[in-house]
């Protein structure tokens, strides 16, 4: 049986370890953390589990609703029509139909119109090559004019990548617009569970396919070992595995892998990551009608809202309503080292100010961080984008850092290990045929 070795206890991490042991192979799984899970994990609030980072599952999920259907979940899934709003110096507008575009009142009619015609165009646009090439900025500036920019588009990129938004390729964002912004209602989905359940799913059917499962055990070195590769734990040997599969953030597998002889291309790629700050609030009156809402110059800390209770039923969080408030933020800026309690305070801040309803109902909250989240793509990046194959038939590579230019999602991650996976069987097996002819 070939032993195979996963690194990495989130949604690449678990796809990675479903598809190995049900082809057969031998599988044992590292997480560094005591949860699996990763970004998408649970924090437990009075009985419940809960997402400590928004998230939700959409229509065209087309690699990951195949594994909620194979894990048994997907007859209990929830689809909601969800909304947006836009909130410019404290008012709210909707953001949803072309009707609300042409009424959003700070812009000119004739930006209003350029607007209408940008979304049209990377609809209909598609993916196109050369908008590698460009930054997001230069794109969206040339379509829509610099006021228009300013006013819109600056803020909800810097709502989604921080202070870094001018690095981003137009690539990605014409991918995003296409994934978010389909022509009919927005639709999005969720498990009455959560995550937590298909985080359980995973994890009851990997122990049912005999896969080792090492929690609380971070990697620190792979290394050579004869014709196998060796894993070095912080606690010491992690064993010795026919093939290595890396769901880790990139900066994470170069570090790694400093010892084997490893394509500069990967050893070499310089990828910055993007944290994320997020307040968890729980209220007993809603905010809005707004699954999501960015705001402008409205004074506040946090980029904007994700009203969780717009999509996922109020008896989930025993009636109160869940919103989460957050900054994307460089996890070595000022924000992003500011202690909880500040966090909180400024947070809190800015729903007492924003909107004061809500924030005399706040009940509970919390506080959660991740630093590395968001690749900060640049220009060009398909042409350094790292390959799965590193070392052939022994090791692997499945991360974020693979995801471009599609959405940084569960998704886009479970698309990945798909494109990983028959390059990797075909290899392992041409390579057990020469290393075992030659023993
Ligand atoms: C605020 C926010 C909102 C999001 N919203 C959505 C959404 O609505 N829908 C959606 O689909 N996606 C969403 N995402 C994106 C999604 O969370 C990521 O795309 C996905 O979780 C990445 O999965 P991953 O397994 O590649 O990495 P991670 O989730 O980062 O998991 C990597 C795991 O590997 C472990 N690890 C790393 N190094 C080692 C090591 N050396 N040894 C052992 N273990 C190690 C880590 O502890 C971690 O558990 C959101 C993310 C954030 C932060």
């Amino acid at each position: 049986m070939v032993q195979a070795a996963v690194i990495g206890g989130g949604i690449s991490g678990l796809a990675t370890a479903l598809s190995l042991s049900g082809r057969g192979y031998g599988v044992t799984l590292f997480e560094a953390e005591d949860d699996l899970g990763g970004l998408g994990a649970t924090f437990e609030w009075q009985g419940v589990h809960l997402e400590r980072f928004y998230h939700c599952l959409l229509p065209d999920d087309h690699a990951l609703l195949p594994r909620v259907r194979e894990l048994g979940l997907e007859s209990g899934m929830l689809w909601r029509e969800t909304k947006m709003g836009f909130m410019y110096r404290s008012r709210i507008w909707p953001m949803n139909t072309p009707r609300d575009l042409l009424s959003f009142g700070p812009l000119t009619i004739l930006e209003r119109l350029r607007l209408g015609l940008m979304g049209l165009r990377a609809r209909f646009g598609g993916l196109a090559p050369e908008l590698d090439a460009i930054t997001a900025e230069q794109w969206v500036r040339g379509m829509v004019g610099d006021r228009c920019f300013d006013i819109m588009w600056k803020p909800m990129l810097s709502a989604k990548i921080g202070d870094r938004y001018g690095a981003l390729p137009a690539l990605w964002l014409s991918s995003r617009m296409n994934r978010e912004k389909g022509s009919g209602p927005e639709r999005k989905g969720c498990l009455p569970g959560g995550y937590r359940s298909l985080v359980d799913a995973f994890a009851a059917e990997l122990a049912r396919r005999g896969v080792v499962l090492r929690m609380r055990t971070r990697v620190e070195e792979i290394v050579e070992d004869g014709e196998r590769l060796a894993l070095r734990t912080a606690e010491g040997d992690g064993g010795a595995y026919d093939v290595v599969v890396s769901t880790s953030p990139l900066h994470h597998f170069q570090r790694m892998t400093r010892t084997l002889r490893v394509p500069e291309s990967v050893a070499g790629l310089k990828l910055d990551y993007q944290g994320v700050i997020s307040g968890v609030f729980f209220t007993g009156k809603p905010i809005s009608d707004y699954y999501w809402m960015p705001w402008v110059d409205s004074g506040a800390t946090s980029q904007g809202v994700i009203e969780m209770s717009n999509l996922v039923p109020l008896e989930r969080a025993h009636g109160l309503h869940v919103n989460y408030l957050v900054n994307y933020a460089h996890r070595d800026g000022e924000l992003f080292k500011l202690p909880d309690e500040e966090m909180l305070a400024r947070y809190r801040a800015d729903l007492a100010s924003l909107f004061p309803a809500a924030a005399a109902s706040v009940q509970d909250a919390r506080l959660f961080r991740a630093p590395y989240v968001e690749p900060i793509w640049t220009t060009g990046y398909s042409k350094v984008l790292p390959p799965s194959s590193i070392l052939m038939g022994r090791l692997y590579l499945a991360c974020t850092a693979q995801v471009y230019p599609r959405v940084n999602s569960w998704n886009s991650c479970c698309a990945v290990v798909d494109e990983m996976l028959p390059q990797l069987f075909e290899e392992v097996a041409a390579r057990t045929v020469v290393v075992g002819g030659r023993s």
